[in-house]
């Protein structure tokens, strides 16, 4: 299936973060594993490649059906979080866990979105040399109208703030060994990992695909959670918001100063101001801008607050890896 490569099979770990995901993951264990083993076979990678059930803290059977799948595949492992630890950190647990036990780590969501045929292409490209390769998606017919058009608006959004992301990409790439050493000291709570890459360097590239529906089981991002995404996204990388504040209060000043001097002008040429109206809508305006920009500073206190705090990001409560490979 697949054509020699120069350099050696590399190992390779797919990580996989899973929250209540009983319904998919036993069909995901068997399209993943049936693809790990083709790629084994096809020489494309190494025997002891795997791939690495991260369960983050789930209410359902998730961690009980990944006990299952490991006892009967050698080329499974799990760990399991003591609690939810959400998206972003369950996927550094994987990431963590993987980048001492491997060549160079794949992360996917279990629900399979993503398209797996895309795998070998990146290990392709890794034997080709290319440290972190991007699985960039082509369209997002699948989703529905509202996701897309919201997922299109925050990277727009993101760019114009100054924060370097792939567009279309999620959380579906490769990264050596080395990139995910140098990723992992990136220590910070508030991890955006999507905004992060991109500028560790090292060589890059694409690789394309079409997403699929989920299958099985329901989407963990409700709208709450896209907009907090979103939020933590702008915040953690840029200061451009706050900053946007500050000249909004200038220019709010220059209003002020306007109305100031036409106001005196008018008294003394002896006028009495009527305006009981245009007062009040002032009044609530500025009153409405400056929580806004309250708002907004408090955002990046908060940030601050968590990051001082520099709790840990996640536990472990268990792990297959360490008992079984070195
Ligand atoms: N996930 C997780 N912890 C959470 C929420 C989600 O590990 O707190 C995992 C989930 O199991 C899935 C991936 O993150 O593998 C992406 O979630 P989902 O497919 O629900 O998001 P969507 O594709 O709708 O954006
Ligand atoms: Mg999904």
């Amino acid at each position: 299936m697949f054509s020699a490569m120069p350099k050696n099979a590399p190992r390779i770990a797919i990580v996989v973060p899973c929250y209540n995901e009983q319904e998919v993951l036993p069909m995901s264990n068997k399209t993943l594993s049936d693809l790990l083993s083709d790629m084994i076979t096809g020489g494309l990678i190494s025997d002891n490649s795997y791939i690495l059930y991260v369960d983050d803290g789930s209410r359902d059977n998730t961690w009980r059906i990944i006990e299952s799948i490991i006892a009967g595949n050698s080329h499974a492992e799990g760990i399991k979080l003591a609690a939810n630890a959400g998206h972003q950190n369950a996927l550094i647990a994987g990431l963590e866990t993987a980048a001492d036990h491997c060549d160079a780590a794949i992360s996917i969501d279990a629900d399979l979105q993503d398209d797996i045929l895309a795998i070998p292409r990146m290990v392709e490209k890794f034997r080709e040399g290319y440290e972190i390769v991007y699985g960039v998606r082509n369209s997002r017919e699948s989703d529905s109208w509202f996701k897309r058009e919201s997922a299109q608006g925050f990277y727009r959004i993101m760019r114009h703030l100054g924060v370097k992301s792939v567009y279309n990409h999620a959380d579906f790439r490769l990264m050596s060994a080395a990139a995910l050493k140098d990723f992992l000291q990136y220590d910070e709570r508030n991890m955006f990992i999507r905004g992060i890459i991109p500028g560790l360097g090292r060589t890059q590239t694409s690789v394309y695909y079409d997403r699929k529906p989920r299958t099985a089981g329901e989407s963990k991002y409700p709208l709450k959670k896209m907009i907090n995404f979103a939020v933590d996204g702008i915040t953690s990388f840029s200061v451009r918001p706050v900053r946007m504040v500050f000249f909004f209060g200038i220019g709010f000043l220059l209003v002020a100063l306007g109305i100031f001097i036409y106001v005196m002008t008018r008294y003394f040429e002896g006028e009495t101001i009527e305006g009981w109206t245009s007062l009040m809508l002032s009044i609530w305006f500025c009153t409405g801008v400056i929580l806004m920009s309250l708002g907004v500073i408090g955002e990046y206190i908060g940030k601050i607050y968590t990051e001082v705090k520099h709790r840990p990001r996640y536990s472990i409560e268990k792990s297959t890896i360490t008992q079984r490979k070195k």
